[in-house]
């Protein structure tokens, strides 16, 4: 443990307020602080998102639905077309689901306390507590990804990840500060992804270095440490583009699981062996064209495309028999862009 605890939150704020990034969401150190609504809209957006890839769709959500209300109002489809491309679609249900409860049954005022936070459809623990430090100044303890390794690093800890974590989160707590807790949160965020990267930290440059026991042992980068990986299990399958008239067949993808409800190319079930032809849309001369990868959360998915014209005098499956042209507007999950582009690409 670090001979001298109480030095390290002083000296991470003195370095936060000359380094803090300037984000879209943020109020610059030592100011109020921002907007509840645009601190968690931005809290649900970062969940395993990186910054860069937020900003655009931070500034995008805000400028179209500038609060609760206007978000709690939107309707399902458009809102889940918005989101597309930033993955991890539970959220953006969630999101809505928040939005909702938020203006029909908190006034359009998102709850002040991490127990009230959490009660709300799709804020866990991290999230809760990252709002009520960041938006409410509430003393909380927050641990992300960044912050797990600035502290397994700082307090050297042999835990390997995940069992380590109750130790992380024991040691973050001893070193939150009562005052300026959003503060101190978003430091720790900022030294994770600037100064105490995951590969190289850049110590030398660290506003914390004297009181950090993994920079003593001269290895900081084996901090934390982390048990074996399992693999990610491997599954198939086959997205079926199917052209009619300069427009292509896409359908809603079912309302519950993986990608629910988006608008989607047809496909089959994704299994571990590789499924053919089976569950095409129509019966067509279907050609395989290629094929796409995509990681998922808990799987690799890999699909063949392929392709076929709708033969003449067979009647139109159901479905929304959209313009090629501006199939970019159709808001379609990252793998089928995938198989869009693949397409694209031989024409
Ligand atoms: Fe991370 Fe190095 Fe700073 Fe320790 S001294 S917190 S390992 S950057």
């Amino acid at each position: 443990m670090p001979a001298n605890l109480s030095a390290i939150a002083p000296a991470l704020l003195d370095w936060y307020d000359a380094n803090a990034r300037s984000l879209p969401w943020r109020a610059p150190p030592g100011t109020p602080a921002p907007d509840p609504y645009r601190v968690w809209l931005s809290e649900v957006m970062l969940q395993q998102t990186q910054v860069a890839t937020v900003r655009p769709y931070f500034e995008k959500f805000v400028a179209r639905w500038p609060d609760f209300a206007s978000l709690a109002a939107a309707e399902d489809a458009e809102l889940m077309a918005a989101w597309a491309g930033l993955g991890y679609y539970a959220r953006a249900r969630n999101l809505l689901a928040c939005a909702r409860a938020v203006a029909n049954e908190h006034g359009g005022m998102l709850p002040d306390t991490e127990e009230g936070l959490r009660a709300l459809p799709g804020l866990g623990a991290y999230t809760a507590a990252a709002i009520a430090a960041i938006a409410f100044g509430r003393r909380a303890v927050v641990v992300d990804a960044n912050v797990e390794r600035v502290v397994a690093r700082l307090f050297a800890l042999p835990q390997p990840l995940p069992a380590g974590r109750p130790a992380i989160r024991t040691a973050t707590e001893s070193i939150t500060p009562d005052a300026r807790a959003g503060d101190f949160a978003q430091a720790m965020m900022d030294l994770g992804s600037g100064i105490c990267t995951p590969r190289t930290p850049r110590c030398l440059l660290c506003p914390v270095r004297t009181e950090c026991d993994g920079f003593a042992t001269g290895h900081p980068e084996a901090f934390p440490r982390k048990a074996p990986r399992r693999e990610k299990p491997q599954r198939h399958g086959t997205l079926f583009w199917l052209e009619h008239d300069a427009r292509v067949l896409l359908v809603r993808r079912p309302a519950k699981g993986l990608l629910g409800g988006m608008r989607a190319l047809p496909t089959g079930p994704w299994a571990e062996t590789p499924p053919g032809m089976a569950e095409a849309p129509v019966d067509a001369d279907w050609q395989v064209m290629g094929a796409v990868a995509h990681g998922f959360t808990h799987f690799r998915l890999s699909c063949t495309v392929a392709a076929a014209t709708l033969p003449a005098h067979m009647p139109a499956p159901d479905g929304e028999w959209w313009p090629i042209d501006s199939l970019d507007e159709a808001g379609m999950p990252t793998v089928f862009v995938r198989a869009q582009r693949l397409m694209e690409g031989l024409r």
